[in-house]
């Protein structure tokens, strides 16, 4: 079920970027059906202010707070996410097995909602307008995409649990996300473009109810 890196902040990806291995560990442990589980973040990581680890793990209360997810001191777990400061943010998708990280380039993707972006692509889930059923909700203009940064623009087979498509959600690219020039529209949403997309702030109501409904909350 993995497709790779899902990259979203092109900002950030310009930077060079902390390229120190990750030393931000936290652990995953779920009752019902781990995808992947859970975890708080262990005394060791040198890479991240008391600022940023404070900002990391408030992202992962909101989790503890809407959600069954909780994220947990890793102890000896066999699968577990490391949180590193590398180029760009990314996280691969749902539980890969072993050591999976999750990169928070300390330069621009040290942000909550950001944080909580990548938090839930590791617990499985693809970008909103990604969705399966994307076509009738927004129009891809592949002409205004960077060329490299298209496979992030690709339709999956998402699995959509019966949720509908949802703008406000925080794995929605915005509309110029990975465009050639600034102010190049990449999404348009149809039929009305000047619904608001792209928002970081956190997660929608959609977003809690499909980590619930996914977890069999
Ligand atoms: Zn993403």
């Amino acid at each position: 079920m993995s497709i790779g890196r899902l990259e979203f902040h092109p900002a950030a990806t310009q930077q060079s970027g902390q390229q120190q291995p990750g030393v931000l560990f936290v652990s995953v442990a779920h009752q019902s059906r781990p995808l992947i589980q859970s975890g708080s973040i262990s005394s060791e990581a040198p890479e991240f202010t008391s600022y940023e680890r404070g900002t990391i793990e408030g992202a992962m209360r909101a989790f503890a707070s809407n959600t069954c997810i909780r994220f947990v001191q890793r102890s000896n777990e066999r699968d577990f996410i490391s949180i590193v400061s590398k180029q760009g943010c990314w996280a691969e998708l749902g539980r890969t097995g072993g050591m999976q990280e999750v990169s928070l380039n300390r330069g621009g993707c040290v942000y909550g909602g950001v944080v909580q972006h990548e938090l839930i692509h590791a617990l499985g889930f693809n970008h909103e307008q990604t969705r399966s059923d994307r076509d009738n909700y927004v129009r891809i203009n592949w002409q205004n995409i960077i060329q490299q940064s298209a496979y992030n623009f690709q339709k999956q087979d998402t699995n959509n649990l019966n949720t509908p498509y949802d703008y406000s959600s925080i794995m929605h690219y915005g509309r110029d996300a990975f465009a050639v020039a600034p102010g190049r529209e990449t999404i348009t949403p149809i039929p009305n473009p000047n619904v608001q997309i792209g928002q970081r702030q956190g997660m929608s109501s959609w977003d809690i109810k499909r980590i619930n409904l996914l977890y069999r909350c």
